[in-house]
Formats: structure tokens, sequence, C-alpha cells
């Protein structure tokens, strides 16, 4: 598509990017089909080329309106447009130029400002997210039902083993994963150390910064990038061979660090480096298969087979373009996944989406539920914490991470 900048950033990094994105865009429209937003509301502004269109506007020079705000707002960032687009068209990257030039424009509504902010800053610390977990569970007889079928039951810390193979990894503990889930990175640490690794944590990491990047605080997000930069890199230093990631959201993020960080000379080199050692959990034990397989075969031998649905997450099979190693690890540890039909779709989460656009969320939720169901599963498995929590919100059956499952085949702890 011809492109035609208007003076205000034309010239900038975030300019050229967008620029050379946009010009991608052959107008062609197959990317609407697979747009979760455009299903349910069934405008071609609620969907990629229709926002692509509208972001094109705003950086020629046609002042952003609070309707530009609302659908680029509606977007999940799920990234499925990208999936299915011929052209190569990276939308994500170009949503996150838009947004902030809009934000910059249009503003928010004190309440609105408020909010975002208050998000921005308690979930991505641990911390106070932890804290105020364990408030929400002590007064959750008098909270909404809506708010209070988000907060799962408290999960005690499961046994993990200690450091004791050469062979090492780092995982990244995250932000709202340790509060909500503990077991999920114990489980990864002892199907691992079953296989001669050891995972280690890395104190000083904290969340991958796409809670507050994605809210339009990029300063903020960027400054947790590159918390997470000093504090692996001189792991990797040391000989630790990759670094884990248990969630495909915070995984699709650090990928791009190298992406986010590019135009900070300190940083660049360094972010590099942390984005080609990260892979999600399913990558990395995917190519250990040769080592996990026989332990998988003798923990289930003669055992009957389960039916598990398997949802994956937008953030590994879109903005990861990771396919296939998940499921193939449940399958050798004796699950049968089931026919999730609309798998490409997304179920809602997307970050801090399901505060934001309730009814959106909770319609793909409903949608998400069904679909997995429909093949009675006894069980569900994902890779990221945000469906994770989000889908048992919607269901009574029970959802874990894949390693869970995985490590609860091998015999737990
Ligand atoms: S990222 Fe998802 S919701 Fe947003 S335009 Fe693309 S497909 Fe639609
Ligand atoms: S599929 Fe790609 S090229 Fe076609 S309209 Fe969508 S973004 Fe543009």
């Amino acid at each position: 598509m011809e492109t035609h900048l208007a003076d205000f950033i034309k010239d900038t990094p975030e300019g050229k990017e967008a620029d050379e994105i946009l010009r991608r865009c052959v107008h062609c429209g197959f990317c609407t089909a697979t747009c979760p937003t455009y299903q349910l509301l069934g405008d071609e502004l609620d969907g990629p080329r229709g926002r692509i269109y509208l972001i094109k506007q705003v950086l020629e020079g046609t002042p952003a309106t609070a309707k530009t705000q609302l659908h680029l707002d509606r977007c999940l960032t799920c990234r499925s447009c990208e999936t299915t687009c011929p052209s190569g068209v990276e939308y994500g990257k170009l949503v996150d130029i838009g947004r902030k030039v809009v934000e910059t424009q249009v503003g928010r509504s004190p309440a609105e400002s408020l909010k975002r902010k208050a998000l921005a800053v308690g979930l991505p610390n641990a911390g106070l997210f932890g804290a105020a977990l364990t408030a929400g569970r002590m007064v959750s007889g008098i909270l909404p039902a809506a708010l209070r079928k988000k907060i799962p039951p408290a999960q005690a810390a499961s046994p993990w083993p200690a450091a004791r193979h050469a062979r090492r990894w780092v995982v990244l503990d995250g932000c709202v994963q340790p509060s909500l889930a503990p077991n999920i990175n114990a489980a990864a640490a002892r199907v691992l150390d079953r296989i001669g690794i050891s995972l280690m944590k890395a104190d000083r990491a904290g969340c991958c910064g796409a809670v507050a990047f994605h809210l339009n605080y990029q300063d903020e997000g960027r400054d947790a990038m590159r918390r997470n930069v000093d504090a692996w890199v001189p792991m990797l230093d040391t000989g630790i061979e990759a670094i884990a990631m248990t969630a495909s959201g915070c995984g699709s993020t650090v990928k791009e660090y190298a992406h986010h960080l590019a135009n900070d000379s300190t940083y660049a080199a360094r972010a590099e480096r942390v984005s080609n050692a990260t892979k999600d959990l399913c990558e990395l034990l995917g190519a250990e298969s040769a080592r996990l397989t026989p332990l998988l075969e003798a923990a289930t031998t003669g055992r009957p087979r389960r039916k598990l649905a398997y949802h994956s997450p937008c953030s590994l099979q879109h903005g990861q373009q990771v396919r296939g190693h998940a499921e193939a690890l449940l399958s050798a540890a004796g699950f049968d996944l089931t026919y999730v039909p609309d798998g490409h779709l997304c179920c809602g989460s997307a970050g801090t989406y399901s505060l934001l656009q309730p009814e959106l969320s909770q319609q793909l939720l409903a949608n998400k539920v069904k679909a997995l169901e429909s093949g009675t599963p006894t069980g569900i498995a994902t890779a990221n914490i945000g469906c994770l929590t989000h889908i048992q919100s919607g269901t009574t059956t029970p959802i874990r991470h894949w390693v869970e499952w995985v490590d609860e085949v091998l015999g737990g702890h």
C-alpha cells in the first residue's frame, strides 16, 4: 500500500518501521476472516485490515479520535492475523506504534488512566500481586461472582529439585505465575531433573515487561526488559544453556527484546543474545525427546490413555509461530488430544484484555470453553498462565499447564 507519513513521525525509528510494515499490506483482507473481534462484531474497523487503515490515517496526519482508540483497544493483539497474512505484515509491531500515537493524541479519562496505571504497576510487581491475591481470597465471599471466578484457590509450592546437573537452564519466574500457579515451574524443574538438566531461577529477573508495554507504558516496559537482560546475561556467561519460558505470553515478549531494545546502544547486543537464547519449554523439551520419551514410555506402559483437550495460546501459535511440540509431548505422555474447533481463536484472556474489555472477553471465553469441551476431555492443557486462569474461570474441567500433566505422569513429587 502506498504511504505518505506525516512529518511528525516519518523520520523517527517508529515511523520508518511503520512505513515498511504498511507498504507490505496489499489490502487482500484474508486476515479479516481469522480475526476474533471481527467475527464477534462484524465491523471492518474491528478487524486487522480496518485497524491497519486507521493507523495509516493517523500516521499520515489525520487526527485520532476516541473512535480510533476504541477500535484499537478492542484488538486482542492475538496476532492471528499475522499467521493468516500472505504478505508477512507484522501487525503486532504496527499496532504497538499506532496505539502509542493514538494515546498521545486522544488521552484517557482520569478513571480509565487510573485503572490502566494500577494494572501497569500492580500486575508486574510479584509481591504486590501476591498480596492482592491473598487479600482477594480472604474476602472472596463478598466479591461479585465475575471477579470471584477469576481468583483460583491457593496452591502450595511443590518441591524443586536441588541443582545437581552440569547442564542448566534458567526459567523466568514472571510476575503473576508464582502466586497463581507455583507448581508450573516446579513441575518443569522436576521433569528436567529426570533427564539430567537443572532448572535455575534468576533472583534479579522479574516481569518480562509485556504488561506495562502493552498498556502503553512502553518506557516502563523497556525498563523491565533491561533489568531482565542484566539478570540473565551473567548467567549465560557461566554456561547456562537456555532461557526457558513456561508462560508463552512472556516468551513471545522476551524473544522480541532484541526488537524492543534495538535503538538502545547500551543494551541492543545483550538483548539480542537474550532473545536468541530464549525458547518456550515445549521447544526445548521437544529437542530432548531422545532422553524424555523412554521415561514417558516406561511410565505409561499398561496404563489406559486419557483424553485431554489442548489450548494453544495465541502467544505461542501466532506470536512465536510455535506449534506441535507441546501436543507431541502430551501424546508421548499417554494423552489422546481431542479435536478442538477454531483452535486458532483467542480465549479472550490476552494480557489485561479480560479486565479492560470484559464483554468481548467473556464471549470469547464462552466460545473457547464450548470448543474445548466438545470432545469430552477429562482435562485441559495449555501453555500460558493467563489463558489457564481465564479458561478455568469458565469451566469445572481441570486445566493445567501441559508440563504439569507430563510431570504427573512421571510421578510428580
Ligand atoms: S491481533 Fe487479533 S484481534 Fe487484533 S486485528 Fe489481529 S486477529 Fe484481530
Ligand atoms: S492479509 Fe495481510 S496483506 Fe492482506 S489485508 Fe491483511 S494484513 Fe494486509
